[in-house]
């Protein structure tokens, strides 16, 4: 006997959960499957970017921005505080009942939404049928119209630096940290490495960052990937670029990892290891034989532009899938296969998709850096307006950063924007709209923007693409 469908998503992450709702708001029948169970047992909705991603992430860089900022800004304001101390057990306490929250509103959206959730495992059979297993082992049988596949994707691991989960860990275990570690590594830097080396680092670690690459931030336009540098290097991070762990192990309370640069073979010794070398796809267990669908040399499951598999019925989303491993593109993924599914419109522009890195100051970027814009061989021209000439950054004690907008000199459309400074994964959403309609350059620069607003920065910005920004020099 199987429970019959319209549609079957396996993964309740940023994209399995928006095709399921979406696909229930088309009035289609759903369930959703998903098995993903935290440190302490307990099971819970919203994948990785829920549980153990962006939002803990962001709970904590924003909690430990705001106990630097208490230490070394207030006082600028004229704001005279007592000692500072860190209650961390209260900080990541604040962390997790974030993360409940969101994660429990997702069931509330479920149930509102009249999707079936199944708590367990999923395998795409051949013939559209998914097989759950449930928590308790019992075994489920669903038939499907359709099936969404999104597993996600879990942390690559080097197999010199044994990951042991207390010493040698991977960003979720070191998003609960119970104690700052004094002495913090993190092979890696990537976003996550960036990101939880700030985190560590505000709260008092000193933090070493193992980089394999020469080039730092090789996504990143590179005169914001050099400021981004410069702060970094203000905050104490210590990035060490060029440089190849050839091995990790850990003695009594410590870390010895042993790595080699231009200058020969050092060791480096850490309370904690963090290792953040990339997310892989994971499909474990979760496609029988004989289903049809293909996984590709690198573990995605292989999809077309509109993330159908190569069985008509059988689409997957998501960090499984080619393309950024970021939770909007996954969403937007999701919520376009449950429209197609119930015969709609749908497409994604994956040109324009944001990406974000939340330090202190934010990077933020859509569309082309000017080394990929130069690469391409079109005639380009370039504008930037710097956040130290805007009163409103001044008044927020963040005068750091700038815009930067690379236009094409042909028919002046916006092939990118880049920002580092103050709010730059909010203003990044103007950029994005532009670019989402074509905007060009004097489209930017004749858009009213409100004073004194961050987003003047980018008026300005677009307005020195032509030489004629009002608060700036026209250099
Ligand atoms: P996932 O979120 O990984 O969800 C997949 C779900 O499917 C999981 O719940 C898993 O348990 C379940 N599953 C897998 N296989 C099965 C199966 N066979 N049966 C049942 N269930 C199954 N992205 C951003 O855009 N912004 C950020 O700020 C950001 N911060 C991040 C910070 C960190 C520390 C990390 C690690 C990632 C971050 N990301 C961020 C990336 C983001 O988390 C991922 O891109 C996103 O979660 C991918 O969504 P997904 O739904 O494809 O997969
Ligand atoms: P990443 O790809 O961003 O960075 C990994 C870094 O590790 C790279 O710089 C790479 O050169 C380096 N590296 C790889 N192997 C190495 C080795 N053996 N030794 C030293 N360095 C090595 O990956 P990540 O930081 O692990 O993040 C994983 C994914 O999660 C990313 O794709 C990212 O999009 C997503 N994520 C997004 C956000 C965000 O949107 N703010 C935050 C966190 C994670």
């Amino acid at each position: 006997m199987s429970d019959d469908f319209d549609v079957v998503v396996i993964g309740a992450g940023p994209a399995g959960y928006p095709a399921a709702i979406r696909a229930a708001q088309h009035k289609l029948k759903v369930a959703c499957v998903d098995e993903w169970k935290n440190f302490d047992g307990s099971y819970a909705l919203g994948g990785t970017c829920l549980n153990a991603g962006c939002i803990p992430s962001k709970a904590l860089l924003e909690s430990s921005e705001l106990y630097q900022r208490a230490k070394e800004e207030f006082s600028h304001h004229g704001i005279r505080l007592g000692e500072i101390t860190l209650d961390l057990a209260a900080m990541q306490k604040r962390r997790a009942s974030i993360v409940k929250t969101m994660t429990g509103g997702i069931s509330a959206l479920f149930k509102a939404n009249g999707v079936v959730g199944y708590q367990g495992h999923g395998r795409l059979l051949p013939g559209n049928i998914v097989l759950v297993t449930g928590t308790d082992g019992a075994e489920k049988r669903l038939a499907a119209k359709h099936v969404i596949l999104a597993s996600g994707s879990v942390p690559v691991r080097l197999k010199p630096v044994p990951h042991d989960g207390k010493y040698i860990v991977d960003s979720w275990n070191a998003l609960e940290f119970d104690a700052v570690p004094a002495r913090l590594g993190v092979i890696g830097a990537g976003v996550i490495g960036l990101e939880l080396g700030s985190v560590w680092r505000r709260l008092g670690s000193n933090v070493t960052v193992i980089e394999a690459l020469d080039q730092f931030l090789p996504m990143v336009d590179q005169s914001i990937a050099k400021e981004a540098q410069r702060h970094f290097k203000k905050l104490g991070l210590d990035i060490k670029l060029g440089t190849t762990v050839s091995r990790a192990e850990v003695q009594g309370n410590t870390v010895s990892v042993v790595y080699t640069d231009a200058a020969g073979e050092h060791t480096l010794q850490v309370d904690k290891l963090v290792v953040a070398v990339g997310r892989r796809p994971y499909t474990d267990g979760l496609l029988a034989d004989g289903t049809g669908v293909v996984v590709d040399e690198r573990g995605f499951i292989a999809v077309d532009e509109h993330c159908r598999t190569p069985v008509q019925s059988v689409w997957a989303v998501g960090d499984a899938v080619r393309g950024p491993m970021l939770a909007h593109k996954g969403k937007e993924e999701g919520v376009m296969v449950a429209d197609l599914i119930a015969g709609r419109f749908a497409e994604m522009n994956y040109k324009v998709i944001p990406s974000v890195i939340y330090t202190a100051p934010e990077i933020a970027w859509v569309g082309l850096t000017e080394e990929q814009v130069k690469a391409s061989g079109r005639d380009y021209k370039v504008g930037s307006f710097p956040f130290s000439a805007s009163g409103r950054a001044r008044a927020m004690e963040a005068a750091v950063g700038m815009v930067k907008i690379v236009s094409a000199k042909d028919d002046d459309e916006i092939l990118g924007i880049h920002i580092i400074g103050p709010m730059a994964g909010e203003l990044i959403g103007e950029a994005v709209l532009a670019m989402e309609y074509s905007a060009s350059t004097e489209d930017l620069q004749r858009t009213i923007h409100a004073h004194p607003t961050l987003s003047e920065a980018l008026h300005e910005a677009a307005l020195n693409v032509d030489k004629i920004a009002i608060d700036s020099l026209n250099r």
